[in-house]
């Protein structure tokens, strides 16, 4: 399966993968999910958003076990956020059948639609459309860089938008969800082990950050003359850091904009977005409201006026405690089986205020994602498609 999937979308000069969603390499890997799910005599549908599924099974009973994740990537995303997902299910049910269990519950595989948002900007669109979490009017107004819409991509794309909204009775079918993951950090590394259960994923949110200060001659305009946001922006990123240290969270500005832009001009405005998560709420809030302080003092002090916007946020997700503590026991042999939390958001942390919802994370020996440098090593794949294996024969055939 890697073979047939590892050309598609690849850039040549990076290494990368640019699957964006409703382009050409994401139709060929719709081709190629549909081409493994006939070989395996698994029905095969596309529900309204545009979400793929394979059935082992009649859906309409209500309690199937559901995996899968997505196949589509950020611009020079790495090979396995997703795909190993998608991949490592129909490996599991590979290895289910040459164990002869008898199901006692459907099984499903599935591949989200436009998991990363690289395209629109807005992740998860295929579960947050289906869990009834992005209207229809909303979807329909998300615009690529090109102006393309949504449903016109998707109609590009050979799919009909009309019908795209919540889907209440597939939600229905399903009585549980486990995603498998390749793991967006090194707590697997550092722990020794090859596979973990994911506990929650943290919260997170987006605040913009407006510096307004005066624009000004950059030759002639004494320093002490001088209302640059420049300075109180970099003295906040460093703020940032050390706030986020001190509580054991993550804070990024990533992304900043400066007017006028040029060389010889002290900016008047510099806009900068911080992307923030913690392990829990109230760690996030006072990481964001040291940042937010510290950066009003700074202000004051060169004269600058400040707006701090949040932009998004979302709330932390716990997985469903009772699937998850099955889990363990499934998996758990004479060495518990580590469970951790993540930064990084999921179809799984849509699904999970619907129905029951657990991870799984293979071991990310530099922590790397997002990058062509992503890798998980073929051991900790296999025995990733092991424990999977495990957890669907607990949960679909006892
Ligand atoms: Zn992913």
């Amino acid at each position: 399966m890697w073979r047939s999937l590892r050309p598609i979308g690849r850039s040549e000069a990076s290494g990368g993968y640019r699957r964006s969603a409703w382009t050409g390499a994401d139709a060929e890997c719709r081709l190629w999910f549909q081409a493994q799910a006939e070989a395996r005599g698994l029905d095969y549908e596309v529900d309204r958003n545009g979400n793929q599924w394979a059935w082992l099974g009649d859906p309409s009973r209500g309690d199937a076990v559901v995996t899968g994740s997505h196949l589509d990537s950020v611009p020079d995303g790495g090979a396995f956020d997703g795909p190993l997902g998608v991949v490592s299910s129909f490996a599991a049910l590979d290895e289910l059948r040459a164990r002869k269990v008898s199901f006692n519950r459907p099984l499903a595989i599935t591949n989200f639609g436009d998991e990363e948002g690289a395209r629109f900007g807005l992740a998860c669109v295929g579960s947050r459309l289906t869990a009834g979490k992005l209207t229809r009017e909303k979807a329909y107004e998300l615009t690529d860089a090109d102006g393309i819409t949504l449903p016109r991509a998707m109609e590009a794309a050979g799919y009909d938008p009309a019908a795209i909204g919540p889907d209440p009775e597939r939600l229905a079918r399903i009585g549980a969800f486990v995603e498998l993951h390749v793991e967006q950090g090194r707590a697997l590394d550092l722990s020794g082990d090859p596979v973990g259960i994911a506990s929650a994923i943290w919260p997170h949110g987006r605040w913009r950050f407006d510096f307004r200060g005066e624009a000004n001659h950059a030759g002639t305009t004494r320093l002490v003359d001088r209302r640059d946001p420049m300075l109180t922006y970099a003295e906040t990123v460093l703020a940032a850091r050390r706030e986020a240290e001190l509580a054991g969270a993550v804070a990024t500005f990533g992304k900043i904009s400066v007017e006028p832009n040029g060389v010889n001009a002290i900016p008047s405005l510099v806009r900068g977005w911080l992307d923030s998560r913690a392990a829990d709420q109230s760690t996030l809030d006072t990481v964001v409201t040291g940042i937010e302080k510290a950066a009003r003092e700074y202000a004051d002090r060169h004269g600058i006026d400040l707006d701090v916007v949040r932009e998004s946020f979302t709330p932390v997700v716990e997985f469903e405690h009772a699937l998850r503590d099955e889990l363990g026991t499934i998996l758990g042999g004479e060495r518990a089986i580590p469970v951790l939390g993540t930064g990084a958001g999921h179809d799984a942390g849509i699904l999970s205020e619907s129905i029951p919802t657990a991870m799984l994370f293979v071991r990310n020996p530099t922590g790397i994602s997002h990058s062509p440098a992503e890798f998980a090593a073929e051991d900790d794949c296999l025995t990733g498609v092991t424990a999977l294996a495990d957890v669907l024969e607990g949960l679909a055939c006892r």
